[in-house]
């Protein structure tokens, strides 16, 4: 499956998986940080509870001893009075303590401070008493007894104690409610967000699929040009796309083989033109010194007045039957090409001996040679026959293109980076515009007598040697073909000179 896409399809719900999983631990961390400090909490008011209880039950027995005091004053009571005292001092030691709240310490300091209040008002008690005399009202005296000042802020203590215990409670049970409602609400998004992921990505693959659709359609617009028409609806469905695309498909085919067929026929109408085109071209070049050839012998047959062939006329015919038979040997080297006879030669030799042939009808046109040669050997792998042909085609076409003189350059080179290279430029009329493209194409030709095979023949022999041949016009007028031919190897080049 393709990375993109499958990223495109799972990243939503491995987001919506990872968000859901953040929040469950995040939960799961807040109920247990919560659950420890309402424990914590709790245990905390317990004891405070206890340690106010404890003081409750301390105060009721000192109030107990004051009381049996009051009601029977002999000096024994006053030292359980002193124990109940020291009791209740130790209670409200651990009371403070166990206070957890700024409300729980503040009543305990209320009760520490009616503590130092009973405490002075106790001594004044005996003289109370003592103006009572035997009419001493016990009631009274109960409320009237400074213990009041301890038991009244202790009273409040047990009450500040339960509401702190109840709002604790309350707390937990909110925290509890608060929880359940994260869980419903986690419950109900969770798939909810897993539901619109999976509707995203329906969404986001059906525009996928209607555009390819549509490309599709396009595509088949463009073939019906070619083929019969087709009609195919543009919609999300994957099924339907692949029945587009089979539709596609076989249209394709059908385009593709009326494309063969016409290549087939065109081929053959080139190949029929070709023909034609040689035949005539053939034609032409076999007429012009058959005519003269036949006119000579007609001459020197005649019935009344027949005219001797002279030394000339056999000269003339001798040079037609040459050039007959050039081109009959140019039309088979180009129908059935000669293996090439391969040896180690100098290129050199091959330069020099071609332009050695030309060199008569170059003095005869105006044209100077100007042949550049190494110094040293450019021997390369090449049938010798065959590449002079090369050069002495290319000689005669820069001839062809000199009629009123010029030069002729050859530069043979040995340091090309490709092997060796050997230019042939001339200061002609320039390759036509007519033959950009076709060059090196058999039977194009501008000139009247030309076959057009000259250079498709070069061509062929300097590839079939491994090497390429160029050609383009030069800046200052003229036509320019490089050569590009692999060398021996430089010590076999050595090895080749000396055994020379
Ligand atoms: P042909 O010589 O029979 O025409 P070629 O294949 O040798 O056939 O040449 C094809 C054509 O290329 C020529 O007719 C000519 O137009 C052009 N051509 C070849 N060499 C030259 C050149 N040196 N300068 C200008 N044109 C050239």
């Amino acid at each position: 499956m393709n990375r993109k896409l499958l990223f495109q399809v799972t990243a939503p719900t491995v987001l919506i998986g990872l968000v859901l999983l953040g929040v469950c631990l995040a939960g799961v961390w807040f109920t247990v940080r919560s659950q420890r400090n309402l424990t914590r909490l709790l245990s905390e008011e317990v004891a405070c509870l206890q340690a106010t209880q404890e003081l409750q039950i301390r105060v009721r027995q000192l109030r107990f001893r004051h009381f049996l005091n009051l009601v029977d004053p002999v000096h024994s009571r006053q030292e359980p009075i002193a124990e109940a005292q020291q009791n209740f001092e130790k209670a409200l030691e651990n009371a403070r303590q166990a206070a957890r709240s700024d409300r729980e310490q503040e009543a305990v300091e209320k009760i520490a401070d009616g503590y130092r209040h009973y405490q002075r008002e106790l001594a004044l008690l005996p003289a109370e008493l003592a103006g009572a005399g035997q009419s001493v009202d016990l009631h009274k005296l109960v409320d009237a007894h400074p213990i009041r000042f301890v038991s009244d802020p202790c009273q409040d203590l047990i009450r500040i104690n339960q509401e702190e215990i109840e709002q604790t409670v309350r707390d937990s049970d909110q925290l509890g409610h608060r929880l359940r409602l994260a869980m419903l609400a986690l419950g109900l998004f969770g798939p909810l967000g897993g539901v619109l992921a999976g509707y995203g990505i329906a969404r986001g693959l059906s525009r996928s699929i209607y555009q390819l659709s549509v490309r599709v359609q396009d595509i088949s617009r463009h073939l019906d040009q070619k083929v019969a028409s087709v009609n195919l609806p543009a919609d999300g469905d994957l099924q339907h796309l692949d029945a587009q695309l089979q539709h596609v498909v076989r249209r394709v085919e059908e385009a593709t083989q009326n494309l063969q067929r016409q290549q087939r026929d065109l081929l053959r109408a080139e190949q029929l033109a070709a023909v034609g085109q040689l035949a005539a071209s053939v034609a032409h070049e076999v007429r012009n010194p058959l005519t003269s050839v036949k006119m000579l012998v007609e001459a020197a047959h005649r019935g009344r007045n027949p005219r001797p062939l002279t030394g000339e006329d056999l000269e003339v015919i001798y040079r037609e039957i040459v050039r007959l038979e050039g081109t009959v040997q140019n039309l088979l080297d180009f129908a059935r090409p000669p293996a090439p006879q391969r040896a180690a030669c100098d290129l050199r030799d091959i330069v020099t001996q071609a332009v050695e042939l030309v060199r008569s009808r170059a003095r005869q046109q105006g044209v100077t040679l100007d042949v550049r040669l190494p110094a040293g050997p450019a021997t390369a792998d090449v049938d010798c026959a065959q590449l002079s042909t090369v050069l002495v085609n290319l000689f005669l076409n820069a001839l062809d293109a000199m009629p009123g003189g010029g030069k002729l350059e050859v530069t043979l080179g040995t340091d090309a980076p490709d092997g060796l290279a050997l230019t042939v430029a001339d200061t002609g009329t320039g390759i036509p515009p007519q033959m950009a493209g076709q060059l090196f194409t058999p039977f194009a030709s501008t000139k009247p007598t030309g076959t057009g095979l000259g250079l498709s023949i070069c061509k062929r022999i300097v590839e079939e040697h491994g090497g390429q041949i160029h050609a383009g016009n030069r800046p200052g007028g003229g036509a320019c073909f490089a050569l590009q031919l692999p060398a021996i190897a430089r010590e076999e080049n050595h090895a080749h000179v000396a055994g020379h």
